[in-house]
């Protein structure tokens, strides 16, 4: 299979583009496009040999829900029978945005999507081009991060090209990302909701809508979630957490090749070639912290070390994705 490439305008879509694109997922192919954290591999959501294929794409296993993309809140209704209020509430302040709800799904829904729970995720995507295409599409968009399993997620169409190239139908190209780190997962089947997964939307902001929430830290609560327990965003070379150049130093000294990925270091200490220094914001560094990790890999390093950061707003989900690239 070739794989298509069309640039498009973030903000202003080609219609004819996104019209190309529509088709393609109406006869069952895949089809990449960016949205507001990262890029997502779409297919229709009531097409099991499309999602079959998207499955394969990705070597993503099948024990892996799909979260489905709709292109406004009168969608879900297609996918979810049972709203609680408190889904409601966080769909009316937060959609289009960062947020995944995991609510009850309804008996049409594909077990593929689904993973065979009785559970469906939803969300509304806050880009133009994703949703426009989901919009014009009209009937749900499955779409995982548009990276081979276990990888880091695609901020960028080159990231979605080396992974996917050959084995997807058509990519949307509409430069990175704005956030650059996955939505937050939240169980709402259950009261208080559960954070299945950190990510671009912050606990804080979410309490301040609808109260207490819980994390998951015990095994019982991640089942529900099964993506989680599997290894994710791991570059090929080894991925570790440093909090001081120190560390670096001693890790050097083995005469393993490294990288360094980190914000407030003195980079004297280090080798600068193979190091890339983001942004000290948290934001600035969840946007560019996959790409950098793919850039060191692609140098052949053996270790990549990223410095810490503080565990605030965005600050948890980078961290809880740096530590599962460290597994
Ligand atoms: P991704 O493949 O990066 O889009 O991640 C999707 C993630 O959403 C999965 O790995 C799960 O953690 C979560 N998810 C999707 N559907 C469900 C569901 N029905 N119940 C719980 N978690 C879900
Ligand atoms: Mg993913």
């Amino acid at each position: 299979m070739t794989t298509k490439v069309i640039k498009l305008s973030p903000k202003n879509p080609d219609p004819k583009a996104i019209a190309n694109a529509v088709d393609v997922l109406k006869s069952g192919g895949l089809v990449c496009f960016p949205t507001e954290t990262v890029y997502g591999l779409g297919a229709d959501s009531f097409n099991v040999p499309a999602i079959q294929r998207l499955f394969e794409a990705k070597q993503r296993p099948s024990d892996n829900p799909l979260i489905v993309h709709v292109g406004d809140f009168r969608e879900v209704s297609l996918f979810a029978g049972d709203i609680p209020p408190k889904a409601k509430t966080l769909a009316g302040q937060f959609w289009p945005g960062p947020l995944t709800l995991v609510l009850q799904g309804k008996e049409t829904v594909p077990d593929i999507v689904r993973a065979a729970l009785r559970t469906v995720a939803l969300r509304v995507p806050n880009h133009a081009v994703a949703l426009a295409l989901i919009r014009e599409f009209g009937s749900g968009v499955v779409a995982p991060s548009a990276n081979l399993s276990g990888r880091p997620s695609p901020t960028t169409a080159a990231h979605v090209l080396d992974d996917l190239r050959g084995k997807v139908d058509l990519i949307l190209d509409a430069g990175s990302t704005e956030i650059g780190i996955e939505s937050t997962v939240l169980d709402v089947t259950v009261d208080p909701p559960v954070i299945l997964r950190e990510g671009g939307l912050t606990r804080e902001q979410i309490e301040q809508m609808i109260g207490p929430v819980r994390s998951t830290d015990s095994m019982e609560l991640l089942k529900r979630s099964p993506g989680t327990r599997h290894r994710h965003y791991a570059p090929r070379a080894k991925l570790m957490i440093v909090g001081s150049t120190m560390e670096i130093e001693s890790i050097a000294k083995s005469g393993k090749k490294i990288g360094v990925i980190f914000h407030s270091f003195e980079p004297s200490s280090f080798e600068a070639k193979n190091a890339r220094k983001l942004g000290a914001d948290v934001k600035k560094f969840a946007h560019d912290i996959f790409d950098a990790i793919r850039e060191l890999d692609e140098k052949g390093v053996d270790v990549i070390l990223v410095e810490q950061v503080k565990e605030r707003g965005i600050g948890v989900a980078v961290m809880q994705r740096l530590r599962k690239g460290e597994e």
